[in-house]
C-alpha cells in the first residue's frame, strides 16, 4: 500500500531536517519537491533566460531531464545526469526560484512528475509547499509546519554562519519575508495549509519534539488505515 506523509510549510521551519529524520525513522522513501523547482531554476539561469519570462521558462521546463534520489541520507539531484545537489542550494538559485515556481506550466509539469514519484509501494515522506493541498490531497498524514519569520531567519542565519557564510540576520530576515510573500500570494497553488492538515508551530519546539509529534501522528493514522 502507498502511504504518503505530506510535510508542507515555508522555509526555515526545520521542514527538511524533520522530513529526512522522519523518513529515516520510518524506513521510508523521501522526496524533496523544492529541489525539483531549484533544478528548473538552475537550468533557466544557465540558459541565460530571464526567470520572469514565462514562455521561455516553460519551454525549458517541458523536457528537462530531472532526476531525484529517494534516500534521505543522500538527497542527490541530477540534471541530465549531472550531479547538481550543491549548486541548486546557491544564492543565485535561491533568489530566482520563487519567480520560476510561480509559472503555472512549470507547476503543472512538476506536480505530475511528483505524483508519479510519490506513487508506488510503501511509505514516502514528501516535502514541499503544496503537497497536502495539490500534489497528494488524499495523503493520510498532512502536516503544515510554521514558525515566526524572526525564528526562521535566526535559524537560517545560524546555518549560514556554521557553513562559513557571512553573519547577516537582517538580510536573511528580508529574504524570508520576500519569499513568504511571493509563495503565499502566487495565483497557482499558493502556500497555505490544507484544511485537514495538522499545523505545528515549531518556534518554541526542538527538532526532536517536532519529529516525535509527527511520528505519533503517523502511528495513529497507520492504525486507522488498517
Ligand atoms: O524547499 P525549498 O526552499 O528548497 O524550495 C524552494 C522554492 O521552491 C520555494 O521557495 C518555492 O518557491 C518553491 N516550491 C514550491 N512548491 C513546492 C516546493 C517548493 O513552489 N512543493
Amino acid at each position: 500500500m502507498n502511504f504518503v506523509i505530506a510535510i508542507d510549510g515555508p522555509a526555515g521551519t526545520g521542514k527538511s531536517s524533520v522530513s529526512r529524520r522522519l523518513a529515516r525513522a520510518l524506513g521510508a522513501r523521501y522526496l524533496d519537491t523544492g529541489a525539483m523547482y531549484r533544478m528548473v531554476t538552475l537550468a533557466v539561469l544557465r540558459a541565460g533566460v530571464d526567470p520572469a519570462d514565462a514562455d521561455a521558462v516553460t519551454a525549458i521546463a517541458a523536457h528537462l531531464p530531472i532526476s531525484v534520489g529517494y534516500d534521505p541520507d543522500e538527497n542527490r539531484c541530477y540534471l541530465a545526469g549531472e550531479d547538481v545537489s550543491v549548486e541548486i542550494r546557491g544564492d543565485e538559485v535561491t533568489r530566482a526560484v520563487s519567480t520560476v515556481s510561480s509559472i503555472p506550466a512549470v507547476r503543472d509539469r512538476m506536480v505530475s512528475l511528483q505524483r508519479a514519484l510519490a506513487a508506488g509501494q510503501g511509505r514516502i515522506v514528501v516535502e514541499g509547499r503544496d503537497i497536502g493541498t495539490v500534489v497528494v490531497p488524499d495523503a493520510p498524514v498532512k502536516v503544515f509546519l510554521t514558525a515566526s519569520a524572526e525564528t526562521r531567519a535566526q535559524r537560517r542565519n545560524e546555518q549560514n554562519v556554521a557553513a562559513g557564510l557571512v553573519d547577516n540576520y537582517e538580510g536573511v530576515l528580508a529574504d524570508v519575508r520576500r519569499r513568504d510573500r511571493l509563495d503565499s500570494t502566487r495565483a497557482v497553488s499558493p502556500l497555505r495549509a490544507a484544511d485537514d492538515a495538522v499545523i505545528i508551530d515549531t518556534s518554541e519546539m526542538t527538532e526532536d519534539e517536532v519529529v516525535a509529534r509527527v511520528l505519533k501522528l503517523v502511528r495513529q493514522r497507520s492504525g486507522a488505515a488498517r
